[in-house]
């Protein structure tokens, strides 16, 4: 009997548990899966909570519900992977062998990171949205806010769903604005970036949107420290940005016993070096890495991590019998941008290829608009909780090609002049 272990019961590992339970022979294969903790929650909800469209117990269920028959849950810290004696030690003392390892633990968001962040306006007059526990908190505080300078800020670039912040600016518009007291809020987004987003064509059509919402840009702001006293942004080449509301995207990093097995890349943020086409370990062959966890290029979403999820069972298949690993992962990402009132804009894209306008999933029907703002994208965003729990979790395939498809993108023709 070989050993398969996942680490983390998140999105990509529960999602890998489920897909290599159905294929793997039970007799050969016992599938063994860690998770720190019993709780799952949704996190693309957490940008819901604060503006009351979600309640706190639409992203709560538990891991348990979501894990096959047959697969063995451990609910423990992983403390260490020794990835030279094939095993991984767990805080509480045990230690579990492996063959083949799976590496799913994620991205947190650590505010710590950042001089005054976390002191005494945290959770006072500074809030994250990335926890279930933040976006609870902020939810209580805006519905008693009188309004004032209501500042979006990214600390870092590298953070999951990176168009979670932009989501959050649309719909604070839209609820101040339901609310009868838009004129009462101004809302900023300061961001590292040299505009509302990291794709040209995605960023234009962002950034106009964020015009017209009267939403005002700060771009190339990079945070060195919050002053509590003076409610004050400071970035290192001494820009100031005062705030009567601070929402903050601290940074990003992955789990600490990425740092502890000294398995993390040069950059210190404890991302694992993953082949960004096979996403076998770089370090160690018999190590994969999927989700937020990896150092890929590719966004930091479930949706990533869902395409990753096809070509990871293949290539896993490929590796136990011997064989070349074919699956290559394109960078492929799907993203809903919720905009307020009732409408989201979508973007599809690749390691190669920007986000581009046209139609998705079908050329001319559609019904989903690319970088466009429509209602259909809305309710897609709103279906993507169902998809979650019932077929993204569950390791079932979705109707969406894992490769990123040029079928209803609009190709801009390059313009050749002839002298
Ligand atoms: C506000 C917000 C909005 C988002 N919106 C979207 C969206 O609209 N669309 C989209 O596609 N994605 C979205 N995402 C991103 C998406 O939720 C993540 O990319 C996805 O969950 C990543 O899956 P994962 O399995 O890599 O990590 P996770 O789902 O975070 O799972 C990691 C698991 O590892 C466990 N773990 C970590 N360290 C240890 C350890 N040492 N020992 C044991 N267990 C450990 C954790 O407890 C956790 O269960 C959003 C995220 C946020 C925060």
């Amino acid at each position: 009997m070989k050993n398969l272990v996942i680490l983390g019961a998140g999105t990509a590992g529960t999602m890998m548990a489920n897909k290599l339970n159905k294929v793997l022979n039970n007799k050969l294969w016992s599938i063994t899966i860690i998770d720190k903790d019993e709780i799952h929650y949704y996190q693309p909800g957490f940008l819901f909570i604060p503006f009351g469209i979600y309640q706190p117990e639409d992203v709560v269920r538990t891991k348990l519900e979501f894990l096959p028959r047959g697969v063995n849950f451990i609910v423990d810290e992983v403390s260490r992977i020794e990835g030279e004696k094939n095993h991984v030690t767990l805080k509480g003392g045990r230690t579990i062998p492996y063959d083949l390892l799976i590496v799913a633990t994620g991205a947190n968001v650590v505010p710590e990171e950042t001089p005054g962040l976390k002191e005494e306006l945290w959770q006072k007059d500074i809030f994250d949205f990335y926890t279930y526990e933040g976006s609870t908190l902020l939810a209580k505080k805006l519905d008693n806010w009188k309004g004032g300078k209501l500042v979006i800020n990214l600390t870092e670039t590298l953070i999951k769903c990176p168009v979670a912040p932009l989501e959050f600016a649309f719909l604070a518009d839209a609820y101040f604005t339901e609310k009868g007291m838009r004129d009462k809020v101004e809302i900023f987004y300061v961001t590292p970036l040299s505009g509302a987003f990291t794709k040209p064509k995605a960023s234009k059509m962002l950034g106009a949107l964020l015009e017209e919402k009267r939403i005002t840009v700060i771009p190339d702001f990079y945070l060195q420290e919050v002053d509590n006293g003076r409610k004050m942004l400071i970035s290192y080449d001494q820009k100031e940005v005062p705030f009567d509301l601070l929402v903050t995207i601290p940074v990003n990093k992955g789990a600490d016993m990425v740092e502890e097995s000294n398995l993390g890349d040069e950059d210190g943020l404890n991302f694992i070096p993953t082949d960004k086409h096979t996403l076998q370990s770089k370090k160690f062959e018999n190590m994969f890495v999927i989700g937020d966890a990896t150092n890929v290029p590719a966004s930091k979403a479930g949706s990533v991590a869902h395409f990753e999820g096809e070509i990871l069972l293949e290539n896993i298949l490929s590796y136990i019998n011997h064989l070349p690993m074919e699956a290559k992962f394109d960078g492929h990402a799907n993203c809903f941008i919720e905009t307020g009132f009732g409408k989201a804009a979508l973007i599809d894209f690749n390691y190669n290829t920007e986000p581009l306008a046209g139609k998705f999933p079908w050329p001319v029907v559609g019904p989903m608009g690319l970088l466009k703002v429509t209602r259909v994208n809305h309710f897609g965003k709103l279906a993507f909780r169902w998809v979650y729990w019932h077929i993204l979790l569950t390791g079932k395939t979705l109707p969406v090609s894992t490769h990123m498809s040029m079928a209803g993108k609009e190709v801009e023709k390059e313009v050749v002049t002839l002298n």
